[in-house]
């Protein structure tokens, strides 16, 4: 399979160079040059496979530049660290179905893809002889899923800026209880924004950047894509054998338009009537939610809420579904994102129809989202996290007489416990992973948020090849 740009300004590429690039050069995404198609036998002989082996049935029919034995390989050992035998198990609660995608090492949907792309990356640069230092700039639940999917790993160092005193008690322990020797925590007097102006200053000193072997894992690494697409196919094929064989539709607590991505990418390639609807779910920052009901994607002030890793406005990943609801063609892509650049919206009305053919939206208010979890608790005695329960407000509000619906269970409550108490009314019972790293000792470097100073440390620090 062979990836390209959604601009157009590259020679195809391979899958690991495609991983090993993450942003295309010319400013775009990669995607790969077709959507392969599943039959309806090959569908219904997939449905005994193990997580493992569906993944390895869909990956390599995006990848072909990875020997089967070690794309086996790497795929067993990205799904070690999770908890349960079915990695993203399903419960059944009233009239909804509820993946949980959150059994990884850090409680949240975010292991699924970034265990995997941090073995990938191990090992290409094995095969290359070559080393990484990654950077990245978060506001919590992304570093602590990277910062796990590389530890201990020989040729990667990782340096993570979290903004001092202003990520969760548990993120932040998360993060700095992680003491491996290539794992760098840095806090730095400012806030999120500041630390991704820092990151993005350094990434742009292109001298810096190759000395030093920078590298991103970042929402828009098609690997990161491709392993979410495995948990749609597999919510589908149990799904529909509890249900059977109705299309399913799919409820997604939304920020960076990656996760649903994967939704749009398995419902292109799973038999008709396979997927259904995407219910696309935002909480008050509701660009996305505007796109699919009013055709309006305009830029408006990041809110802070109770789901915080949907605090988004730009969706990064969303210039892929842009591409083809632009009927595959590059400089019309170009075109809208320069619009979007320059006037800070880009004009959907005329594409309406054709988006709610795939997506149905609804925003949750912070009340909708409290009122979801106190009345989820009540009635099943079933907690859910802020983020999930966005997915749930809409699964429930927009679910369809005979139709089921999966929502997509994005991070353990626990890891929101201050909302979530607060609307179940009593405390929760920590899963020991929390409990345990609330004791353990910390390593972080508390720092200026100045780049100069940062970019000192980083090659006092960074991995030699
Ligand atoms: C990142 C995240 C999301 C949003 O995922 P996107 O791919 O950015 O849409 C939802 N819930 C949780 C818990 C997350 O960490």
């Amino acid at each position: 399979m062979q990836y390209i740009s959604t601009r157009g300004g590259i020679e195809p590429v391979s899958f690991t160079e495609a991983v090993m690039m993450g942003l295309a050069t010319d400013g775009g995404l990669l995607l790969p040059r077709t959507i392969p198609r599943i039959g309806s036998e090959t569908f219904a002989e997939w449905k005994d496979l193990t997580y493992q082996d569906l993944a390895f049935e869909i990956m390599s029919r995006f990848i072909d530049d990875i020997p089967d034995a070690d794309l086996h390989k790497l795929i067993s050992r990205s799904y070690a660290s999770f908890d349960r035998e079915e990695i993203t198990p399903l419960v059944h609660q009233g009239s909804l179905h509820i993946m949980e995608l959150f059994h990884g090492p850090t409680l949240a949907f975010k292991d699924v893809a970034l265990q995997f792309l941090g073995n990938v990356i191990e090992y290409l640069l094995e095969k290359k002889d070559s080393v990484m230092n990654i950077l990245g700039a978060t506001s919590g639940d992304t570093g602590s899923a990277a910062i796990y999917g590389v530890r201990g790993k020989e040729r990667i160092n990782i340096f993570i800026l979290h903004p001092h005193q202003r990520v969760s008690e548990v993120q932040e322990k998360q993060m700095t209880t992680v003491t491996d020797t290539n794992v760098f925590n840095i806090a730095i007097r400012g806030t999120f924004d500041d630390g991704q102006a820092i990151v993005k200053a350094i990434f742009n000193d292109l001298n810096f950047k190759e000395e030093q072997h920078l590298g991103a894992i970042n929402s828009i690494n098609w690997a990161r894509v491709l392993a979410q697409v495995v948990y749609y196919v597999y919510a589908c094929l149990h799904i529909s054998s509890h249900e059977n064989d109705k299309a399913t539709d799919f409820a997604v607590p939304t920020g960076n338009f990656g996760d649903i991505f994967a939704g749009y990418i398995a419902k292109r390639m799973l038999p008709e009537g396979s997927i259904r609807k995407l219910l696309l779910a935002t909480n008050s920052n509701d660009i996305l939610t505007r796109m699919v009901n009013d055709g309006d994607y305009s830029l408006s002030q990041v809110e802070a809420t109770s789901s915080p890793s949907m605090d988004i406005q730009s969706a990064s990943n969303f210039e892929r579904y842009l591409y083809y609801l632009l009927d595959e063609e590059p400089d019309r892509v170009s075109q809208a994102m320069t619009q979007l650049t320059e006037t800070g919206k880009i004009d959907l009305i005329d594409f309406k129809d054709q988006i709610q053919r795939d997506f149905t939206a609804e925003k949750a208010t912070e009340e909708d989202v409290s009122a979801t979890i106190t009345d989820f608790y009540r009635e099943y005695r079933y907690i859910i996290d802020p983020h999930t329960a966005v997915g749930v407000h809409c699964a429930l509000k927009h679910q369809t007489k005979g139709i089921p619906v999966c929502c997509l269970a994005t991070a353990h409550p626990a890891k929101f416990g201050d909302t979530v108490e607060k609307a179940i009314g009593k405390p929760l019972e920590l899963p020991v992973s929390i409990s345990e790293i609330m004791e353990k000792e910390t390593r972080c470097e508390l720092m200026d948020a100045d780049k100069n100073l940062i970019q000192d440390f980083i090659k006092k620090h960074s991995k030699h090849g």
